[in-house]
């Protein structure tokens, strides 16, 4: 079976953290799903799929790269689509103790799972998709954290 990883997230928007976690995750799979959870109670910031035309345009030279939408648990995602791997950016402690629990429990609930965790590069350990909102909102410019060709 070929090694598949899902990279879930709300990407509202892509920053250069995500990208750099996805670069550096190309090597390891031989195919990445860059999968875009949806709530039907919880609507973005952005329209999810001008959140998926993002992705698309990053990452449109890289073929091993996939980008999907998708609603409900991720681990029914890895089963219906037979993916063994999740993918998961770790930038701080309090990001450990969240993704120990939702990594312990995805595992409890689909034991066929392993989370790949990589740890942040220095540069993007500030950087979330809640600042670059912030940014957006009060009219600053927020290019320096979004990856190059995303425009607002
Ligand atoms: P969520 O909605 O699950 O918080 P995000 O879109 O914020 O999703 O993030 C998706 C994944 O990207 C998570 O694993 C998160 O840790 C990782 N991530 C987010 N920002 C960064 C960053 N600056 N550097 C590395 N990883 C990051």
């Amino acid at each position: 079976m070929k090694r598949v990883a899902v990279f879930p997230g709300s990407f509202d928007p892509i920053t250069r953290g995500h990208e750099s976690i996805i670069r550096r995750a190309i090597p390891l799979f031989e195919k990445i799903i860059v999968a875009i959870g949806v709530n039907a109670e919880k609507a973005g910031f952005f329209p999810v799929e001008k959140r998926k035309e993002w992705l698309e345009k990053v990452f449109k030279n890289d073929p091993t790269v996939h980008i999907d939408i998708y609603s409900g648990l991720t681990v029914d995602y890895c089963r219906k689509n037979e993916i063994k791997y999740i993918l998961r950016g770790l930038r701080t402690s309090a990001d450990f103790e969240f993704e120990r629990s939702i990594g312990q429990i995805n595992k409890q609930m689909h034991p066929p799972i392993e989370t790949v965790f990589l740890l942040t590069t220095p540069e993007y350990t500030a950087l979330n998709s809640s600042i670059v909102r912030d940014i957006i909102r009060h009219g600053g410019d927020p290019h320096s954290f979004v990856p190059e060709g995303v425009e607002f």
